[in-house]
This record gives structure tokens, sequence and C-alpha cells, in this order.
């Protein structure tokens, strides 16, 4: 789920918080010293402020205290970001129960991952043909309301519990509105007025943007450059960021990307309307072909490809992140893992049950590398106790702000004596039932954290609404695994 943050109204850059001098005049201080971090992302420009240490005691007693990359004891982390294209509600769940619980699916024992899907609000194509083997059209993809509709619901009751059990943690902008012919669109503001105000209502406040779809998505935002989106210029009939950075868009994916691992993935964007916001990274492609076209990964019959065993040692051995696009429901007849992807997947889940690689949503990783690169700490030591201190995300994009416990999940410090090591937000203690200390990881360190979410395998279909489960003549026997892969076809062959 989204955290939400303690957010400025205007968007202008925020100097950041001068801590040094309000600490420096603390009674208690005898020393003071700092580490200067560095933006270590690419294409990051933002410059971080220093981390402050102090001590009532000798300063080395306290330059232990470093932070760890990742929650201890996992070296990488990586997430599943699937768009919603070619979806149905059937499919989600027969796509989710599989990855994210651990009960008996169609596909076998769940794999019990915390991967999170995408979302349409509305559905504004025309691409002929069926997204399924049972006759939907394209026109009736998984969406929040029928179509166009801004009344009439299609998945909204499913959508709403999977957004709050935490299925889904994106939006794909604001729908499908891809034409056949791309110079024609169906979009217009009013779906974002509605989709704002449903966003509130049903509390779908989430703060991921998708930005994938032809031209004839002319209300999508977030790359400057763009030709064809007109979501973020104010003068545009189809200017939405107004409604929909205010209503927590704050991370937008926009661009593709042909590195599987990053040392961070997030990189400042400013909108053309002036406001601020996050980009984010996902891995699309394998670079050009001979001919100049994009080599598109982000199908499932990619996913092996994707999760090769090289890809997650590298990213294990580099410390690194990784967000894999995906269009997990994109085929119209074939179950979405078999072979080659299905392995894949269960080597993803091997990486992570042997504690090696955090597997986990996109927005979870997103907040957990916000806070892991700004936070602002200091440490201090009294009555030989060591006190690490939270004082706040410098997020130099959306603003300064005293971190919550939930935006803190995760975050591990590495210190000499665990035993000896408190927690504190501000100067409030972290329960002990929410600090875990850890013993001596790879480096030889011993380490004290925030825990990070708890495991969630618990199958949400079954929160629904009878008849919203999958349907009788959907759950038989299972279909043969098919061994061949009829690639996502181009307009009008399905
Ligand atoms: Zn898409």
């Amino acid at each position: 789920m989204c955290v939400r943050r303690a957010r400025r109204d205007d968007h202008r850059p925020r100097r950041f918080r001068p801590w040094i001098l309000r600490v420096v005049t603390t009674a208690t201080l005898t020393a003071v010293f700092t580490q200067t971090s560095t933006a270590r992302g690419d294409e990051v420009d933002v410059t971080l402020p220093s981390r402050l240490v102090s001590s009532d005691q000798t300063p080395a007693s306290v330059a232990t205290v470093t932070l760890r990359k990742f929650p201890y004891p996992y070296r990488a982390m990586l997430s599943i970001a699937s768009d919603a294209d070619g979806l149905t509600l059937s499919k989600f769940m027969l796509i989710h129960r599989y990855l994210n619980t651990d009960e008996h699916t169609l596909l076998g024992k769940g794999l019990g991952l915390d991967i999170a899907d995408s979302y349409f609000f509305f559905i504004g194509t025309d691409r002929p043909g069926f997204c399924d083997s049972y006759g939907t059209r394209w026109a009736d993809q998984m969406s929040y309301f029928s179509r166009l509709s801004t009344t009439d619901l299609h998945n909204a009751k499913a959508i709403q519990v999977f957004v709050h059990g935490g299925w889904i943690d994106s939006l794909h902008s604001l729908g499908d509105f891809s034409m056949q012919n791309e110079k024609n669109t169906r979009f217009a503001r009013r779906f974002a007025v509605t989709a704002v105000n449903e966003m509130k209502v049903n509390r779908l406040a989430l703060d991921i943007w998708i930005n994938h779809g032809n031209r004839s998505n002319v209300g999508n935002f977030g790359d400057p450059e763009s030709t064809y989106q007109k979501g973020d210029l104010s003068e545009s009939k189809y200017y939405v960021s107004d409604l929909m950075v205010p209503a927590g868009i704050h991370f937008i994916w926009t661009r593709r990307d042909s590195d599987f691992g990053r040392k961070a993935m997030l990189y400042p964007i400013v909108l053309r309307d002036g406001r601020r916001v996050w980009g984010f990274y996902r891995f699309t492609d394998d670079g050009y072909s001979d001919k100049g076209q994009v080599l598109w990964n982000w199908s499932p019959l990619k996913l092996g490809e994707q999760l090769s065993a090289v890809h997650l040692q590298e990213l294990e051995k580099s410390g690194s992140y990784s967000i894999i696009a995906q269009h997990l429901g994109g085929d119209a007849a074939k179950l979405p893992f078999y072979g080659d992807n299905l392995e894949g997947l269960v080597r993803l889940m091997r990486e992570y049950r042997a504690g090696r690689l955090l597997v986990t949503r996109t927005s979870r990783l997103l907040h957990y590398e916000l806070a892991q690169r700004f936070l602002q700490y200091s440490v201090d030591v009294k009555g030989g106790r060591v006190g690490i201190h939270a004082r706040e995300i410098a997020d130099p994009v959306l603003g300064h702000h005293v971190p919550t416990l939930a935006e803190l999940r995760g975050i591990t410090f590495y210190t000499a004596h665990p035993a000896r090591t408190d927690l504190y937000i501000g100067n409030t203690l972290v329960a002990p039932t929410e600090t875990v200390r850890n013993p001596r990881d790879q480096t030889g360190s011993a380490s004290i954290g925030v825990r990070w979410w708890p495991a969630q395998t618990g199958d949400l279909t079954h929160v629904l609404p009878e008849k919203l489960q999958m349907p009788s003549h959907r759950t038989g026997p299972p279909t043969p695994m098919p061994r061949v892969w009829q690639e996502d076809s181009s307009w009008g062959s399905n």
C-alpha cells in the first residue's frame, strides 16, 4: 500500500533543513562529525545533505553505525511491475492466487511472493478481437468502470478489494485508450475528475502511474519530450496532472530501459506544469535489433530470460534494485506461466526464501529506496546504549518530512552491539515488536533494523462477494500446460 506522507501543496524545491545547526545547539553534544552520502543512481543529480552523528562520549564509539543498503539478510531487491493490458478478472485471480498465496491453484502450489499489479479505470480502445478464450472483448478488459461510463461499474468491487489488500499498487494511467488509428482518441479530462473522486471516496490512493499505451493515450504525462503526451500541458484540454499529482501520483514510469539492475531506481522528473515527481526505471527490453527495433522482453514468454540465474546472481553480487516490467495477463488464450518462464518464477521464489533477494511489490521497493537514500539520522550514546534517531527523509523532490514507521520498514543499521542499540523516530522509541536485531552478515557486521512488512500470503479472492469469484466453468480441470507460445499479437489477429 502506498504510504501517505506529509505533503506540501506547492512543488517548489525545498532546501534541506540544517540539522547540524539544530543539533549543535543541544547541550549534550560534545562532538559532531558528518558523513556525506552521494547519490548513487544513474542520472540522479540531487544533492544530499550530510548524515549526522553526535555523541556524549567518544565519537569512535558510535562511528561504527552505518546504514545497510537492504533489509537484513537480503543483498538485493526486486519487484515485478505488471501492466493491466489484457487482464480479465478471472485472469487476474488465476495469476495472483498463484503468485501471491500458498494455496493449491490451477497453476500449481502458490509461490507466496509479494507481487502487485496495475489497473485501468476506463477502457476506450477499439481493438478488435478478444483478450481471452472465453470471448471477452478488449473493451471489456478488467477495469473499474464499464468501458467509458463514469457511472456504470465493471470490476470496481474486486479492484477495491485488491487495492486494499495489496495485490494492486499501480494505476495504468487512467485507462486503455489505444485506438487502431492513433490519431484518434476517446480520452477526456472528465475521466480524471471521476477517477480522482473515486480514489478519494474508496481509498484507492495509489502513488504509481504507469505511462503506457499508444499515441491515442493523450492524457499520459511524465515524459517532457513526448510529442503525444499532453497530460501535463496546462493549456491542453487533456491536462490532468493538476488532478493526479495532488491525488497522490508521485512515481511515474515513462520510458524503456534495457538494464536489468540498477544501484537506484528513482530519478527526478519536472513535469511541464512545474510539478515535481519521481520517475522510476523498469526493465523492459534487451536493447535494439540489427534493424533498430526495440527487443521488448515484457511478456510472460520472456519471464524466464528476465529472471535468469545470471541476472539474479549479478543483482545480488552488485547489491542492486530491479523492477521487471511485465504484461502478465497479456496473452489471449494461453496460461501465463509454463516451461522456462515458470522456472524463472520458481528461481525467484528460491532466491527470496534463501534470504538473498527481497521480492516485494513496486510501491514498497520505491518507498524503501526513498527512505534508504535520503534518511537523515543522528546517533547518540547514553548510559552505555547507542541510540539511532531517524530524523527525517530529506526527499529532494516531494519535500522533507519526519518518517512514519511504515516508511522505515526494512531500514537497517550496522552496529557493533545490536543488543545495546535502540531505534527511535525522532526521540520516540520504535516499539520492540517492530525492531529486529540481526547477527553478522557476509560483511562481518551485525545490525539492527525496523521490521520489514509481514509476509501476506492469504487468498484475497475469498474476500470477494461470491458472485465475483471465479465462475465454476473456469475452475475446472487445469488446462494442459501449453508448450508453444503465441506471442502477444498485433492488432486484429486475435
Ligand atoms: Zn501497458
